[in-house]
């Protein structure tokens, strides 16, 4: 094997070596890499196993900004970012996510890069252009009701499922790396996804040797924050149609607003023109609805999942309300309430 020397993942042994990374993968918690495998939807010859990356464990905390571990539990992180007021919506949206046996064992990184849960993307025998590019999408045409309409392509309708990755895009959290030849790079975690296009195989702008090190996210006051998420199920469910909020009210003026989408889009949703169009107007429900179809403008339906442009738009309208009225009762609050 030629050696490629990299990552200082153990004490004992600081070179891991690894013949092609294209044909290997990391593995973090692998609660969605080892069902991958059982369904020879991903075979790799090669593991890179996380577990001794000893740094990888610790949350630290500056005055400006907390990094988290890419090993760090979704567990952990769940009750550390609980007692963090500035936080608190990745808690909700953490505990919103999978069940108590999971969170255990998934991971901060692996939680970002997991794959889609798009039923014919795990059916072998069914076409896929992310498992085999070029062989189609039975998805278009077949039972798309956890599907994206927004950010498809005709190659590809597969939503991206994570829940705290919906949460941390909308806090702005930014992603650090390492190469195999020691290089590092910081990414913001909305710009971290690739939209579909024609190579919905490639999900993300990592190389295949980069590792995820950490996620920092900036103390930054963000005012209320809100996670709702509306699934089939009150758990062991992804989500169907997912908000993540934060909004500071002045004077009844929204002077900052944070959104993003889960369960709809082919990334985890950056609602970039609704807060665009939000920010400095004065709280109305006139208001969030015409943020709600601005933002949903290139919503794309694609049959059983046609009922998700509405529920969208309803939640968002419920979400921003009631984040709304709260800070207008409670101008210097920070920090979560629950989605009624
Ligand atoms: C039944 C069930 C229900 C679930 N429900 C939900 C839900 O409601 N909401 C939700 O958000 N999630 C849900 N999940 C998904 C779960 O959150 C993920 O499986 C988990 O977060 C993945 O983390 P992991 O550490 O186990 O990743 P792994 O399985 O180890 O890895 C996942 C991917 O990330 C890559 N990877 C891991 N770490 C790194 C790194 N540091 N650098 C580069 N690449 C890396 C791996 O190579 C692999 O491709 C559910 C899962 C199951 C099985």
């Amino acid at each position: 094997m030629k050696p490629f020397a990299v990552f200082p993942l153990h004490k004992k042994h600081d070179l891991v070596q690894v013949e092609s990374f294209e044909h290997s993968r990391f593995l973090a918690g692998g609660t969605n890499l080892v069902d991958l495998m059982k369904h020879q939807i991903e075979s790799p010859d090669q593991i890179i196993d996380l577990s001794g990356f000893e740094q990888a464990y610790d949350i630290t905390d500056s005055e400006q900004q907390v990094t988290i571990g890419t090993m760090v539990s979704n567990t952990e992180l769940a009750d550390y970012a609980y007692q963090q007021p500035g936080l608190s919506l990745l808690s909700q949206a953490l505990l919103a996510g999978a069940t108590v046996q999971l969170r255990n064992r998934a991971t901060t990184g692996g939680n970002l890069l997991q794959r889609t849960r798009c039923y014919y993307f795990y059916d072998t025998t069914r076409p896929c252009n992310k498992r085999k590019p070029g062989s189609g999408c039975a998805a278009i045409n077949g039972f798309n009701r956890n599907h994206a309409i927004l950010g498809t392509s005709e190659h590809c309708i597969a939503s991206h499922p994570s829940d705290m990755a919906t949460a941390m895009t909308a806090l702005d959290a930014t992603v650090h790396t390492c190469n195999a030849n020691g290089e590092t790079r910081q990414i913001p975690v909305r710009e971290l996804y690739r939209l579909p296009g024609d190579t919905p195989h490639i999900e993300t702008h990592l190389g295949a040797d980069e590792l995820i090190t950490a996620v920092s996210i900036d103390k930054t006051p963000r005012g209320t924050h809100i996670y709702q998420k509306v699934r089939d199920r009150s758990s062991y469910a992804f989500a169907l149609v997912s908000v993540a909020c934060t909004m500071q009210v002045k004077d009844g003026i929204i002077s900052d607003i944070n959104l993003a989408f889960g369960g709809v889009g082919s990334q985890p949703w950056h609602a970039q023109a609704a807060e665009e169009y939000l920010r400095g107007k004065s709280a109305t429900t006139e208001l969030f609805e015409h943020a709600a179809d601005v933002e949903l403008s290139s919503a794309k339906g694609s049959g059983y999942n046609d009922f998700k442009i509405p529920m969208l738009k309803r939640t968002l309208v419920h979400v921003l309300t009631q984040a709304s009225e709260h800070q207008n009762q409670h101008p210097e609050h920070e920090g979560a309430i629950y989605a009624r």
